[in-house]
């Protein structure tokens, strides 16, 4: 073949003409779900067998980190492959401008039939996707209004009633058996409410781990001595900011007079126990911290099992050995570590997130990945490169397909950007940004402070010395040379990613029309 053919060939989706070859993509995705939650990475806690299989049959990241730990932003760049900055998507209550480019888009442009299934959290109808049928705003555990596209093409707003959790799981079912295309490579994504706050069990699961007592984290009666003052002044800790619905203290609304009375059966006794007890101080935040928890575990179990019947459909129905299946979450997640529930920070339980990919034939079996950093900004780049699209040139992600088939290249990334703006905002965290190598790990807080004024403020963490980040070292001598080199980094990872010098101020991008 001559040169022209050659670069035509690279300019011509061919690899389109074999389009019934594509692989599928399943993208299953969870709200608020951290690895000391999933077996795979932390047994300690709770069996999950079927995200565990995905690990087992895959692939496991140890270190997917967030680019910006906070549910919507974390959408918008897993659905464009660019920071918040650039996306316009920077803080919760911004709308996604749907009508910039998007993975989704990409691939239906391709030939790939797409769905998207659950929770969607960013304002603005989904666009890019051939069937939607999504949560509204953030959708409660029980009995969900969802929004669809009908095949008129209206948006329109149903009713259901059941769990939330298994509702998302059998749209997702009927859809892959009835709803797509069997001519078409699918793109669908699976993406659940669970197990974001106020984590409220399924019917199944309102009893569950009632016996157990579940172990307590290192660091759950953190005094934040050691740190600069944003860890002491947010407002996320087990102690005092679960609320009496968190704690399901009192009765839920909206359920029906069925599911409030399987949950007064299981809760009644254990709340009326609980008074009973008239519990105080350190006794009182182990209780919250076990009854917190508990929930959050229940929550997660649901989507567990869910993934178990996804998974064991691929099977039936012979899809399994040509689909990827993701499982990943918008950010991680404080299970009492600090002293929290909650996420934002660039602290390692919610910087980090799971990453979980099986692709038979790709990725050998029970691999693990403990050194590689992935990204949620990672995530469009590699669905186009799985699909045979070109990747263009603007967006800011790499693809993952090499690091799928362990082979590292020399020039990944070795240090990684963050930045969260949402203040004042929701549990008072102070904006940041920073950068990490895994190793060290530089924060600087800036912009408007707890009681007014401005702070300005870093730490810098060594997490082979330090790995509950207990101790900032920024004003160790000792670190001089660390802290300068780790400066460096921040400074040329804000110019590669184009950060503004106030970030804060970028615009979101405006929407070109209203979008309902
Ligand atoms: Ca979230």
């Amino acid at each position: 073949m001559n040169k022209l053919a050659l670069s035509l060939l690279a300019l011509t989706p061919l690899s389109w003409a074999t389009a019934a070859e594509r692989p599928n993509i399943l993208f299953i995705f969870t709200d608020d779900h951290c690895q000391q939650a999933l077996s795979a990475y932390d047994p300690s806690r709770i069996t999950t067998p079927n995200m565990d299989r995905i690990a087992n049959e895959g692939m496991l990241f140890d270190r997917c980190y967030v680019t910006n730990g906070i549910c919507g932003p974390s959408r918008a760049v897993i659905q464009t492959g660019k920071h918040s900055h650039l996306n316009g998507f920077i803080r919760n209550g911004n709308t996604f401008n749907g009508d910039q480019q998007t993975f989704p888009k990409l691939l239906q442009k391709s030939g790939y039939q797409t769905a998207v299934i659950g929770k969607w959290h960013l304002k603005s109808t989904p666009q890019g996707y051939n069937y939607f049928d999504v949560l509204v705003g953030q959708g409660p555990y029980y009995n969900p209004p969802m929004k669809t596209n009908n095949d008129a093409g209206e948006v329109v707003t149903n009713k259901h009633v059941g769990y939330t959790t298994d509702i998302i799981t059998d749209k997702t079912l009927a859809w892959l058996k009835d709803g797509r295309d069997p001519k078409k490579p699918f793109m669908l994504m699976y993406q659940h409410k669970a197990p974001h706050r106020n984590w409220q069990p399924g019917p199944k699961y309102l009893n569950w781990l009632d016996d157990k007592t579940i172990p307590e984290p290192k660091t759950l009666w953190d005094d934040y001595e050691g740190r600069e003052s944003p860890a002491a002044n947010q407002a996320m800790t087990v102690a005092k900011h679960l609320s009496a619905n968190d704690l399901k203290l009192n009765q839920p609304r909206g359920l029906t007079s069925e599911q409030l009375k399987a949950w007064n059966t299981a809760y009644g006794p254990k709340n009326e126990a609980f008074k009973a007890a008239k519990l105080e101080g350190k006794e009182l935040v182990k209780w919250k911290y076990q009854r917190y928890v508990k929930d959050y575990l229940r929550c997660v179990k649901s989507v567990d099992d869910g993934i178990g019947e996804v998974l064991d459909y691929l099977d039936e129905a012979g899809l399994a050995d040509n689909t990827i299946v993701i499982y990943s979450s918008d950010q991680g997640w404080y299970l009492g570590e600090h002293g929290w529930f909650d996420k934002r920070w660039m602290y390692e339980e919610s910087l980090k997130t799971p990453l979980l990919v099986r692709w038979p034939g790709t990725i050998k079996p029970g691999s693990v990945n403990r050194t590689d950093i992935a990204s949620n900004l990672d995530f469009a780049s590699t669905f186009l490169d799985v699909a045979g699209v070109p990747v263009p040139e603007d967006i800011q992600g790499a693809s993952l397909v090499p690091l799928f088939k362990g082979e590292t290249p020399a020039d990944w990334r070795k240090s990684f950007y963050y930045h969260y703006y949402e203040f004042p905002g929701a549990h008072s965290v102070n904006r940041h940004y920073g950068v990490t190598n895994g190793r060290h790990k530089l924060i600087h807080y800036y912009g408007p402070n707890h009681g007014g004024g401005e702070i300005d403020t870093w730490e810098l963490f060594d997490l082979k010395t330090d790995p509950y980040e207990l101790k900032s070292e920024f004003k160790n001598p000792e670190y001089a040379k660390i802290r300068k080199s780790l400066d460096i980094e921040l400074k040329r990872l804000r110019e590669h990613y184009e950060v503004p010098e106030d970030a804060q101020q970028a615009k979101p991008n405006k929407q070109k029309k209203k979008q309902t």
